[in-house]
C-alpha cells in the first residue's frame, strides 16, 4: 500500500458522479452484497455514496475474490472506471481496477446502519463509531448550519461576537447549581451562563452575541437537559423585551430557512418535515387563561406541549411574566419595584422552551431592592451592581440552547442525540 500517494488523486464521491472515465475515490465500506457472478460494494464519504460493481471475468480475479472479504466501515481506496447504470444509486457505478484497504474495521461493537438497532447509551459509548452513520452525521451538519446561520444573522445586524470567561468566582444568577473547580488556592466555579458579562458589554460596546458552553450541576436526568450545553446568547443596548423577542423570532426563522435550503439531504436522511415557524405573542396572563393554568406557576412540560398543539410550527413568546417567576436581574414593569409583572419572557417551540430572556435592571438602586426582595444579599453582588454605575443604558437579551434547538429542528426525542459528546450525570467518556 502506498500511503503517500493514496490521497493525492482522490476525488470526493459527489465529484466522481460528475466525471467520465477513470476515477479515484476513497471512503468507508457502507454495505456489500455478493450474488454469485456479481458483487457490489457501497462506498461512502462525507459527500455521498457510490456503488462499486464487480462482474466475474470483467474485473481481475483478485478483485472479484476480494470484494466480499472487506468488512463494513473499513476504509478503501478504489481506482476504476465510471459507468452509467440504471440500477445503481445515483445512476452511476465504478468498475474497479484497483482496490486498496487503507484501514480495517473489525468486530463493530454497535450497529451502524441507518436505523441502528443499538440503544442510544451504547451508541454514545461508541460515539466516534456512531458518527459513521449518515443519520448521526446529518444531525451535526444541521447543527453546524444552525450555529453558522446564527452568526451570519447577527453579524449582518452589526452585532459584535464576544468571547467570555467560563471560570467565575461566584454564582451569577443564584438558583441553578454550580460545578466547583480548584483554582490555585481558591474554590471557583464553571459559568452557568454568560449573563453578567454580556450585560457589561451591552453597557459599553452595545449589541453583542456569543456561542459558548455553560455548565449546570443539576442532578436531573431528562431528555432535554445536559450538564454541559452550548448557548447562543445576545444582549442589546437601548432595548426592551419586544425588541429582543423580535430578533429571536427572526433569527430562528432565518436558521430554519437556511436549514431547509442547505440541508435538504440531511433532512431527507432524518425524514424530517420542517417548516419556517410562525410567531405568536401571548402574555403570561393570556397563557394562564388559555391553558387553564394556576396563576403564579411556571409552564409545566405539559403546558409547553399544549402550546405546540394549539400553535403548531410556531414560536410562542410567553411574555410579561410575574416578577416572582423570573430571576432577580429581570426588570419589573415600568422599573417599579412593586410591579407584579416583569419584562421577562420564555420562547416555546415544538413543545419545548428554547429560550428565556427579557429586559434587565440597569439601575443600581433598583437592583439592590430586587435582590433583597428575592431574598438575596446585595453585598454578594457588589461588583455586578457597581458595573451599572458608570453609564448603563436600558438593555435586554436572551439565550437559546443550541442542543435544544438542534434536537427540535432534527426532531429527536433525546437531547443527547444533538450533542457530539454528551456530558450528563453519568457520562464523561468519550
Ligand atoms: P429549562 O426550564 O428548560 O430547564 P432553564 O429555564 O433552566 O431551562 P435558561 O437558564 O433559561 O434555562 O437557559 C436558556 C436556554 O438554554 C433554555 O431555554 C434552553 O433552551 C437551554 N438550556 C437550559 N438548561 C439546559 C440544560 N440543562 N441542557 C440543555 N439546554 C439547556
Ligand atoms: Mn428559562
Amino acid at each position: 500500500m502506498n500511503l503517500e500517494n493514496l490521497h493525492k488523486n482522490r476525488i470526493m464521491i459527489s465529484e466522481a458522479f460528475k466525471k467520465k472515465g477513470k476515477v479515484n475515490v476513497s471512503g468507508w465500506v457502507y454495505d456489500g452484497r455478493a450474488l454469485g457472478k456479481i458483487k457490489f460494494l457501497l462506498l461512502r464519504d462525507k459527500s455521498g455514496i457510490i456503488q462499486i460493481t464487480a462482474v466475474k471475468d470483467k474485473v481481475t480475479e483478485d478483485i472479484f475474490n476480494f470484494m466480499d472479504k472487506i468488512s463494513r466501515e473499513s476504509i478503501i481506496n478504489v481506482v476504476g472506471t465510471l459507468k452509467d447504470s440504471k440500477q445503481a444509486p445515483g445512476g452511476k457505478e465504478i468498475i474497479p481496477e484497483k482496490i486498496e484497504v487503507v484501514s480495517v474495521a473489525e468486530n463493530l461493537p454497535i450497529d451502524v446502519s441507518n436505523f441502528s438497532k443499538t440503544e442510544l447509551p451504547k451508541r454514545l459509548d461508541y460515539r466516534f463509531l456512531d458518527l459513521h452513520r449518515r443519520r448521526t452525521q446529518a444531525i451535526f451538519r444541521i447543527q453546524s448550519e444552525i450555529s453558522m446561520s446564527f452568526r451570519e444573522y447577527f453579524y449582518s445586524k452589526g452585532f459584535m461576537e464576544v468571547q467570555l470567561p467560563s471560570i467565575i468566582s461566584s454564582s451569577s444568577e443564584g438558583g441553578t447549581e454550580l460545578f466547583s473547580v480548584n483554582y490555585f488556592e481558591k474554590k471557583v466555579y464553571l459559568a452557568q451562563s454568560p449573563q453578567l458579562y454580556k450585560q457589561m458589554l451591552a453597557c459599553s460596546v452595545e449589541n453583542v452575541f456569543t456561542i459558548a458552553p455553560v455548565w449546570r450541576a443539576e442532578k436531573h436526568n431528562t431528555v432535554r437537559h445536559l450538564n454541559e450545553s452550548r448557548q447562543m446568547d445576545i444582549e442589546m443596548a437601548f432595548a426592551g423585551q419586544e425588541e429582543v423577542m423580535k430578533e429571536l423570532g427572526e433569527v430562528v426563522q432565518y436558521i430554519v430557512k437556511n436549514v431547509l435550503k442547505k440541508c435538504k439531504e440531511e433532512l431527507e436522511i432524518l425524514e424530517v418535515k420542517l417548516k419556517v415557524p410562525q410567531i405568536k405573542y401571548l402574555s403570561y396572563d393570556e397563557t394562564v387563561k388559555l391553558l387553564k393554568m394556576k396563576y403564579g406557576e411556571d409552564l409545566s412540560p405539559e403546558d409547553e406541549k399544549k402550546l405546540d398543539k394549539k400553535f403548531p410550527d410556531t414560536i410562542v413568546f410567553v411574555h410579561s411574566w410575574p416578577v416572582s417567576l423570573k430571576p432577580f436581574y429581570i426588570i419589573p414593569k415600568d422599573g417599579k419595584i412593586d410591579s407584579k409583572l416583569s419584562e421577562g419572557f420564555d420562547a416555546i417551540y415544538k413543545g419545548l422552551e428554547i429560550s428565556s430572556g427579557g429586559q434587565r435592571i440597569h439601575i443600581p438602586e433598583l437592583l439592590e431592592k430586587m435582590l433583597k426582595k428575592k431574598g438575596l444579599n446585595p453585598k454578594n453582588f457588589k461588583s455586578y451592581i457597581d458595573s451599572f454605575r458608570f453609564g448603563a443604558p436600558p438593555h435586554a437579551g436572551w439565550s437559546i440552547g443550541l442542543e435544544r434547538l438542534t434536537q427540535l429542528i432534527t426532531d429527536q426525542t433525546n437531547i443527547r442525540e444533538a450533542v457530539l459528546f454528551p456530558r450528563d450525570r453519568d457520562r464523561l467518556v468519550p
